[in-house]
């Protein structure tokens, strides 16, 4: 196992390349380095702006994309071509996101099945891995821009909570932007290495419980994390993703409302005067963090509002974070006197009432010396200095140089441990079968950064077998990737409902040379983007295919209980989605694909057993 660095340009091994440390957030984003000279982490910024970039994309009609605060200014004038929280949007399905729709301004799309949402902008359609790539990439532009020199390799971090597919999705979108991203990151852990915890050959931090209380704007996280020897475990996570300072602000406006006698309503109906308001609002926020009275005048109506104002209408909504950390505490079976430090993260606990309010909960002093919106990026950037080597006191962990996959249908690699993994590890996830009685699945197992497995090595081939013969989707197939500190490779697949299983083993490494590894990985970097498109029109191709399987199979069963109309209807839209998949355009399919939907939902609904839902979900291999 080894740690490469490489040049880009030039494919060359190389040490001293400038890794970024990336905090991709749901409201802003940020990039950090060590600074070459001080070593220090610093947060990148231009002269006399902030380093925060809103996560906030503007699509023009022209086609035109714009990130950050200028796009950040179309939310109330476009709300449908301006896309906000595509973090909310990583790694889901229609399914997970359906309840939350009306905090979106812009369209999701229902595909009725559980593949991962999409936008759509009049005709194209955007997965979030893509939106947030946008942002990426900017963050990659300014980046290069300060640094004056190329960026082409990050650290980013995500929520304790994110799952495996999250994880994927982030780092794909890290591809896409051009990024070659060394490692996902925990925002808790992060932040913890800023403050010093984890490092520094720090003796007296080799074991502590650590509780990471993050109010941003949108999302509240609260995570307990326990260091030993130099390993971060999170223990527990607890939050509100939708509760933040945003609530806040809507709080002081309906307060301003009550005080001048009219509803939230009646303002929401004069869209300036409401975001005026808003804004008002943040700044008295803003201000009473250092100040005990705000007053303003807007439209000759006075607004007033007082720290202790402030204070009485944010009790219930920090009343409710404070019962997320009891829940954490009690899920990770810790006690509040075994916290050894509390970590504040976010620009909303710069509000002295949260810190106080937090602080005497866990019984304890807040750690708040370091800029709370700096704090994520800059743990990522000194993560980022210890994988690019410069930080020598620090034991490195050994690695897996290439990502460890399956293929899956239309030959896409599946990726279950990313390259840069700490070992040992394990990983597992659950596939199905595609086709209705099948018996056997073929589980190909392949390493390396391509999209399709034929770009990459393939380890080893198995074939389980004897699986009983169920209607497709059924059966449950869980294939564990188990990696030892030899480095060898476990590979188990298991049916659930009947137990039949399967295991091989491989050495990963075998025959690899250091030169063959850099050559895959500048040969990802090289084709990244090609391999994102063909990856999209794959999916999208399989998902059209499905469809059409399974409203096949949906029109053999229930011909009696559809008109006429219906039928004629349907077969046209198949016709449609099927001559899609033959052609190159993954906007076309998802159109076909949303077309045939908006015609059979309505009849399907009417008609649709449990039995057949359960049917058409379930990544197939
Ligand atoms: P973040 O998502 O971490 O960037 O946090 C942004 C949130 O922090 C927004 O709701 C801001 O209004 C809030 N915020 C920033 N500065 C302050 C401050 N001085 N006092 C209170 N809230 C703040």
């Amino acid at each position: 196992m080894a740690k490469i660095a490489i040049n880009i340009a030039t494919g060359s091994l190389q040490k001293d390349e400038i890794i970024v440390g990336i905090d991709l957030g749901t409201t802003n984003s940020l990039v950090a380095i060590i600074h070459p000279e001080t070593k220090m982490p610093v947060a990148l910024k231009e002269h006399n702006t902030s380093s925060l970039v809103p996560s906030v994309i503007y699509f023009d009609e022209q086609g035109n994309i714009e990130v950050g605060e200028n796009a950040k200014s179309h939310l109330e004038s476009h709300p449908e071509r301006t896309i906000f929280s595509a973090k909310r949007l990583m790694g889901k399905s229609y399914e997970d996101v359906k309840n939350n729709q009306s905090f979106f301004s812009y369209k999701i799309i229902n595909d009725n099945t559980d593949s991962l949402v999409k936008v759509q902008l009049e005709n194209q359609f955007y997965s979030p891995v893509e939106l947030s790539s946008l942002i990426l990439k900017e963050l990659k532009k300014r980046a290069e821009h300060i640094l004056k020199t190329p960026v082409n390799k990050a650290v980013i971090t995500v929520p304790a909570y994110f799952n495996d597919t999250q994880r994927q999705a982030t780092r794909d979108a890290g591809k896409l932007a051009g990024l070659d991203v060394l490692r996902i990151i925990n925002e808790p852990t992060a932040a913890s290495l800023a403050y010093g915890i984890g490092h520094n050959n720090n003796q007296s931090s080799k074991h502590e419980i650590i509780a990471v209380y993050d109010l941003g704007g949108g999302t509240f996280d609260i995570s307990i994390l326990r260091l030993n020897d130099g390993i971060f475990e999170v223990l527990s996570t607890n939050g509100d993703t939708y509760l933040g300072g945003d609530d806040i602000d809507q709080l002081i406006v309906s307060h301003w409302c009550n005080k001048i006698g009219i509803t939230t309503e009646q303002l929401s109906k004069d869209k300036s005067l409401n975001q005026t308001y808003r804004l008002k609002a943040e700044t008295a926020k803003k201000y009473l963090s250092n100040a005990s009275v705000f007053e303003d005048i807007v439209n000759n109506v006075p607004l007033v509002l007082t720290k202790d104002e402030l204070e009485i209408l944010i009790a219930p909504l920090i009343g409710k974070t404070i019962k997320c950390c009891e829940l954490s505490l009690k899920d990770a079976g810790i006690k509040k006197t075994e916290i050894t430090n509390i970590i504040m993260v976010g620009g909303s606990t710069r509000i002295p009432y949260i810190k106080h309010s937090v602080s005497d909960f866990f019984e304890k002093p807040v750690n708040d010396k370091i800029n709370p919106d700096e704090v994520v990026a800059l743990g990522a950037a000194i993560q980022a200095d210890i994988l690019a080597g410069n930080n020598k006191e620090l034991l490195l962990l050994d690695v897996t140089p290439l990502s460890l996959g399956i293929e899956t249908v239309g030959g896409l690699m599946d990726v279950l441990v990313p390259r840069n993994s700490k070992i040992p590890t394990t990983a597992s996830r659950q596939y199905t079968t595609q086709v209705d009685g099948q018996s056997s699945m073929r589980i190909a197992v392949f390493q390396g950064e391509r999209d399709m497995v034929k770009d990459n090595r393939k380890l080893a081939n198995f074939n389980l077998s004897n699986i009983p013969a169920m209607p497709a989707g059924l059966p449950k197939v869980d294939i564990q990737f188990l990696i030892n500190a030899d480095g060898i490779l476990t590979v188990t697949a298991k049916e659930s409902r009947s137990g039949v299983f399967q295991q091989i083993e491989v050495k990963p490494q075998y025959g690899l040379t250091d030169a063959e590894v850099e050559q895959m990985l500048l040969d990802s970097i090289t084709h990244a983007k090609d391999d994102i498109v063909l990856r999209a029109l794959t999916e999208a191709r399989t998902e059209g295919e499905q469809l059409l399987k399974t409203t096949e199979k949906f029109l053999e069963k229930n011909t009696a209980s559809l008109t006429q109309e219906e039928l004629l209807h349907t077969a046209n839209a198949m016709q449609s989605l099927q001559m899609a998949i033959t052609m190159e355009d993954k906007n076309l399919i998802h159109q076909k694909i949303e077309e045939l939907n908006n015609i059979s939902r309505p009849y399907a609904e009417r008609v649709m057993d449990q039995a057949i839902g359960k049917a058409m979900t379930g990544k197939k291999i």
